[in-house]
């Protein structure tokens, strides 16, 4: 019996041939055109928003390529959203006010598009964050679009997907986008480089040591938003707010000369959202009005470049096979103290040059 193709042939022979068969399959697999998909994303197709997403967070070279064509065919009409920052430590309440302050945006009119940096990704496979349904209600309305966190191996490569997928959400008609990151490190950074206002989310009573945000990230904030303002909380959440006043006050000014506001809130109970959105709303106008917005764009877009050339050129560095095959040896020698850092890594760096 048997696959009488396979008749007469060795275990290694039929196994290089059902491979390359396997392979000759995956090289020809049908993908649409970039032209088409962009076309269905403008008409705001969520599943082609879906399936242009998962192209260019693939790894696969042709879908990467079908993904930053589609990408192409999309960015004249990208640029005309709010793009909003939230960080705060984990539990201090930011899917709760995302979803308040997205369905608010809903209620006013708007689409909104809630994406996310988890720095954890590897880890966690993206449990912190972007999870659909610590968003109740803006998960199930068709005006939001939910998208967790890419993963990638690093946060060069998260931030890059990410900045990708909120242009094909613009390009879906999305004009509210946020961009959600648990604040733990250079993730803030990252969200700070790509939207146009940053709100830190803060908890009152709690100490800026013990909820790990660094002075840098207080310094990029646009607002400071004091959750949790309800059920007795409100003396120290008063208090709260006159400190991180004066603490804001001790930066220097800001180059767009935006004065950064703090405000307090209640998600749960849907007080100070609508002051909140005012607030998302006239810092959209101050930034627009002086011609700052597109300043600031212009100047991310630059950054972008830079990224991706470091981005790319690291991929690029550790994917050449030369690499792949000495740096075991080179990292054992280094353990062992025979070879220091800097000499092995000139010595793979000489490899590719
Ligand atoms: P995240 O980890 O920053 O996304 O925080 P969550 O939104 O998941 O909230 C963490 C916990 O705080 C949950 O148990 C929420 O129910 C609670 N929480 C969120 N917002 C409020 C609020 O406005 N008031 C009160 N009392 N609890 C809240």
């Amino acid at each position: 019996m048997g696959i009488p193709y396979f008749r007469g042939m060795s275990e290694e022979a039929r196994k290089k041939s059902v491979e390359e068969a396997m392979h000759r399959i995956r090289r020809s697999t049908v993908l649409p055109d970039a032209e088409s998909v962009s076309q269905r994303i403008v008409a705001g197709d969520r599943t082609a928003l879906a399936q242009a997403i998962t192209w260019v967070e693939s790894t696969r070279d042709n879908q990467q390529q079908l993904g930053s064509a589609i990408l192409k065919h999309c960015l004249p009409f990208t640029g005309k959203s709010m793009r909003l920052g939230i960080t705060g430590v984990p539990g201090v309440g930011k899917s709760t006010l995302i979803d308040a302050l997205g369905m608010h945006a809903i209620e006013q009119g708007h689409r909104v598009a809630v994406l996310a940096i988890d720095p954890t990704s590897q880890l966690s496979k993206g449990s912190i964050l972007g999870d659909q349904t610590r968003m109740e209600r803006l998960s199930q309305s068709d005006r939001a679009f939910i998208r967790p966190s890419a993963s990638a191996e690093t946060l060069g490569g998260v931030a890059r997907r990410t900045r990708e997928v909120m242009l094909l959400c613009e390009a879906a008609g999305y004009d509210t986008i946020l961009v959600e990151t648990v604040g733990v490190g250079q993730s803030e950074t990252a969200v700070h480089g790509m939207t146009d206002m940053f709100l830190l989310l803060m908890l009152a009573g709690a100490g800026d040591q013990l909820q790990g945000i660094k002075r840098g990230i207080m310094e990029m904030c646009d607002a400071l938003i004091i959750t949790k303002a309800d059920g007795g909380n409100e003396s120290a959440v008063a208090q709260a707010m006159g400190e991180y006043r004066n603490a804001l006050h001790l930066f220097p000014a800001k180059e767009t000369a935006w004065v950064p506001q703090v405000l307090s809130c209640s998600a749960l109970q849907h007080r100070g959202i609508s002051e909140m959105w005012e607030l998302i709303v006239k810092h959209h106008h101050w930034m627009t009005e002086r011609g700052i917005l597109d300043a600031h764009r212009a100047e991310q877009q630059q950054r972008w470049l830079d990224d991706y050339i470091r981005e790319e050129l690291l991929t690029r560095f550790w994917q050449r096979p030369e690499v792949v095959e000495r740096i075991g040896a080179l990292r054992s020698q280094c353990t062992r103290g025979e070879i220091t850092p800097y000499e092995a890594a000139e010595q793979l760096l000489g490899l590719t040059s």
